[in-house]
């Protein structure tokens, strides 16, 4: 069957959660990774379901049996509704319905002993993609059936091959053993009339444990994977048809962008567009592979390309906004003339495993942002007390504009600064980069900001 690229190239695709909705909804991509020639499919929970596994480990922790048990019927009835539609055989329907007394008696275990911890968190978060993806593996064998009758699908249980360290809620991957494993279970992929189905977003430790890579870790399981079997391209499949110029939601008038380098891509990425998740581009910069963005529910419509090179390089490419951002400031006379301060609070900040994104300081202060989750930490900003006055300012929005050339261009900050003038900018981060220009306005005039700058850089 002649696919969209040669045959020689291994392509990994990834299907997000709408585009595992529904029975329907599987199909078309299904029908897509075909087209595609795809020999690894990875996929994420269907939608809605990481949400409501975390609302019932926390319901299961907090509240009555009666409520938990609500949210374990809605998921157990969504599922059951997709295998009907899809006819699936016995014997994964015993393994479907295993899954869902297993994810019955986790959550009668947390409710019993009271306790959620992020490891239980991380089981329990699992069983959305571990769900979905035997789901999946049937509707790839329908498609390929009537198509490819010499082809079958197969599932792949992600936990086998991608090995984390033990930080659970946001493990990070063994990138050798990965290869390792790669190599040992998916060494002739390339060869094999197999389509592979496995999970996004879980993995494993190397004693078995399982673990996420955090909220929208689906992206990043399957770049972790295109560089463990070497594949020559990797696809992420979504609910739209690429990278645009803007989170279309804020402003409709946004233009998918044809092709972004890696290096504007992961800025964009980084500080805030939900379309990719931040980690994802690591593993392909690295293994130099590159990756398509477009929509399961369009697949015609084409989508962007992210590469290494590009044509094109404006200097303002698309923008991202990044909402429930805290900037926190340390003030203390002991930075005057001194050294080993900056040292002193970063170390704080290592230890607590919280990452920091924008960063400015003055001759007695620094001040930075993180994401609000962090000040859920409250033995950070303990420690944080130990070594200067803290000030913590919430419900800001970082904007960033992102594009080539930005911090060595006259006259662009006027630009921006003009077209929000009534906007009060709380701080604003430039040098850095020459491809991200970022600040940070009120929670209340994030989206305001990025539609004014939008129209005055993009149109
Ligand atoms: P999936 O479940 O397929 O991973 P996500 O919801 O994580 O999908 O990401 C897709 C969504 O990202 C889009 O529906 C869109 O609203 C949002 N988004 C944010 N910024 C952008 C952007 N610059 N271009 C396209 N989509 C964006
Ligand atoms: N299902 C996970 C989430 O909703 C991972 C993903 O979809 O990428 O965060
Ligand atoms: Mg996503």
């Amino acid at each position: 069957m002649k696919t969209a690229y040669n045959a020689d190239q291994l392509v990994v695709s990834k299907f997000g959660g709408t585009s595992m909705g529904d029975a329907a909804c599987m199909l078309r991509s299904a029908e897509v990774s075909l087209k595609q020639g795809s020999k690894l499919v990875v996929v994420s929970a269907t939608s809605g379901t990481t949400n409501d596994l975390i609302e019932l480990a926390t319901t299961a922790e907090k509240s009555s049996w009666e409520k938990a048990s609500v949210i374990i019927n809605k998921i157990k009835t969504k599922h059951e509704k997709i295998a009907t539609d899809l006819e699936l055989p016995e014997s994964q329907l015993k393994i479907m319905n295993e899954m869902l007394v297993e994810l019955e008696s986790m959550s009668r275990g947390i409710h019993l002993l009271k306790d959620c911890s992020l490891k239980a968190m991380d089981s329990m978060q699992s069983f959305g993609e571990r769900l979905s993806s035997i789901l999946f593996t049937q509707a790839m064998n329908i498609v390929l059936k009537k198509s490819n009758p010499g082809s079958k699908s197969e599932w792949l249980d992600a936990r086998e091959v991608l090995i984390t360290d033990n930080q659970f809620g946001k493990a990070r991957p063994e990138t050798q053993e990965i290869a390792r494993l790669c190599a040992k279970k998916l060494g002739a992929i390339k060869h094999e009339n197999t389509v592979y189905v496995t999970q996004g977003f879980i993995g494993s430790t190397i004693d078995g444990m399982t673990t996420t890579l955090g909220r929208g870790g689906s992206d990043y399981s399957a770049a972790i994977l295109a560089e463990g079997i070497k594949a020559d391209i990797l696809e992420i499949w979504t609910d739209v048809a690429g990278i645009a110029t803007t989170d279309p939601r804020i402003c409709p008038e946004a233009r998918a962008i044809s092709e972004i380098s890696f290096k504007e891509a992961s800025e964009l990425a980084t500080f805030g567009a939900k379309i990719l998740h931040p980690a994802t581009l690591m593993p392909a910069i690295r293994s130099q592979i590159p990756v398509f963005v477009g929509s399961s529910f369009g697949a015609h419509l084409g989508g962007t390309w992210v590469k290494k090179d590009v044509e094109d390089t404006p200097l303002v490419r698309a923008m991202a906004l990044r909402k429930k951002q805290v900037l926190v400031t340390l003030s203390t006379p002991e930075m005057l003339y001194s050294h080993g301060f900056l040292f002193q609070i970063f170390k704080i900040f290592n230890d607590h495993k919280v990452s920091v994104d924008a960063i400015t300081t003055s001759e007695i202060s620094v001040s930075m942002t993180l994401d609000d989750s962090a000040l859920l930490n409250k033995a950070l900003i303990r420690d944080l007390e130990q070594q200067a006055d803290v000030q913590v300012e919430e419900d800001l929005s970082l904007i960033s504009l992102i594009g080539n050339n930005i911090n060595h261009t006259p006259g662009l900050a006027k630009k921006i600064f003009d077209a929000i003038s009534d906007i009060n900018v709380r701080m604003i981060c430039l040098g850095a980069s020459k491809h991200n220009f970022c600040f940070i306005v009120d929670g209340a005039h994030g989206e305001e900001a990025i539609k004014r700058l939008h129209k005055t850089f993009i149109g």
